[in-house]
């Protein structure tokens, strides 16, 4: 077999069973390994560390399969990694909630580059690197096998498929032809889910938890829901008898599913208020307009996905926490969110303390919110912890409005 041989003293982050090895900490390839093919990972006296997948045209050179040096990487290990991702999803129950919910969660399942999420009695698998490409075809014959799903639809075409020198691929992997509206339930609620053209693998599962706690926390209030993509959180928010709620995004796509939603679950359209905006700009339009509300969220896409983003993201999210601060009542409360793998909690809190200096309000943390279960984060991985959400409640003015 192949194998990397790292500089000396490059073998740290092997020891502490971190999933990556870096470009810059390999001294020699041995051999001619094609792209995604699996490589021996040897510290620099030669000592076994990690067999891993090789991909040439990355920084992140090759991905850990497993620390063992007994375990072969072959089509009985990824049964044995998948059927353990399937248990983890049996423990917390996650069915009772939904009918859709992340199977697959990458490196945080011990199989890197892999993302399924099942919509119903159909999968949507996401292939992001070179080594689990290299597997994609026993990936879907175990995924049909271990689950029995009707159909396997690929959704490979995320921007950092480009990094590991991949194309994107789109389109059904297993399965007779399907409709892409797949109908999924939610705590109850109803939404339609596009999986060929919807965001990501068609919906935001990794907020289920949270958008029903939106939910609880809605009734008589106007609420604000910035970002709304299909009406996630507005939709919760009017079954839980929010009295109004307005719903931004700038996908004209997501504002007609989103009405369509509404419908679907029976929920009348007065009272609900969908508008094509930039989020920046309107927040600055309701402010002139002297608009306010009770509760206000705050989802935004992911403005850093790396660290080398983080300064222009936390001006991005800073600002758009000052503007819901201020557009907040007294006692109001902001549901705020990043995905941003370059901003870690401790980060994202102080961004949004400062966001409300700015706006000369006092204001409490009175939840902590992140991925649901589905979502795992593997303890030697907390690059995987990338979703976090602060639940603030809105006290009185501190210092005079700028
Ligand atoms: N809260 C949603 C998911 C939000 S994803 C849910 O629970 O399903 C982020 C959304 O922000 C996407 O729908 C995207 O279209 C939208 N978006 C991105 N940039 C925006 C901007 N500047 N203003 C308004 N919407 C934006």
């Amino acid at each position: 077999m192949a194998s990397l041989i790292l500089k000396p003293g490059r073998e740290k982050s092997l020891l502490r069973r971190h999933p990556w090895v870096f470009s810059g900490a390999i001294g020699q390839l041995n051999g001619d390994p094609a792209p995604g093919a699996t490589v021996d990972v040897r510290a620099a006296d030669g000592a076994f560390l990690a067999r891993a997948a090789y991909s040439p045209a990355s920084q992140i050179r090759a991905r850990v399969w497993t620390f063992d040096p007994d375990e072969a990487v072959d089509v009985e290990f990824f049964r044995r990694r998948l059927a353990a991702a399937l248990a983890r999803r049996a423990t917390p129950g996650l069915a009772a909630a939904s009918d859709a919910f992340r199977l697959v969660h990458a490196e945080s399942d011990q199989i890197p580059g892999l993302v399924v999420d099942r919509y119903g009695d159909v999968l949507v698998l996401q292939v992001l690197t070179a080594g689990s490409e290299f597997w994609r075809e026993t990936l879907a014959d175990l995924l049909l096998e271990l689950t029995g799903v009707r159909a396997i639809y690929e959704r490979s075409d995320a921007d950092v498929r480009e990094l590991e020198g991949l194309q994107p691929r789109t389109g059904l992997l297993r399965g007779l032809v399907i409709d892409s509206r797949i109908v999924i339930q939610e705590y109850g609620l109803k939404f339609t889910v596009d999986i060929a053209t919807g965001h990501k693998t068609g919906f935001y599962l990794d907020q289920r938890a949270n958008r029903n706690r939106v939910g609880q926390l809605a009734a008589g209030r106007d609420v604000l829901n910035c970002f709304c993509y299909t009406g996630g959180f507005s939709i919760h928010a009017a079954r839980g008898g929010a009295k109004s709620v307005v719903s931004v995004d700038t996908s004209a796509d997501a504002l007609v599913a989103g009405q369509e939603n509404a419908a679907l679950n029976g929920i009348q359209a007065e009272g609900l208020e969908w508008l094509e905006a930039d989020v920046f700009t309107a927040l600055r339009k309701f402010r002139d307009q002297n608009r306010s509300w009770d509760l206000i969220v705050l989802d935004p896409p992911k403005f850093a996905p790396t660290a080398a983003q983080a300064e222009k993201a936390a001006r991005g999210y800073k600002d758009i926490n000052r503007l819901a601060f201020k557009l907040l009542r007294p006692g109001g409360i902001l549901t705020t969110f990043s995905c941003s793998g370059g901003i870690d909690a401790a980060l994202f809190q102080k961004i949004v303390a400062s966001a409300a200096l700015d706006a000369g309000v006092e204001a409490q943390i009175v939840e902590y919110m992140a991925q649901g279960p589905d979502h795992p984060v593997s303890i030697h991985f907390p690059e995987g912890a990338y979703l976090k959400g602060l639940v603030c409640v809105r006290g009185g003015l501190v210092v005079a409005k700028r």
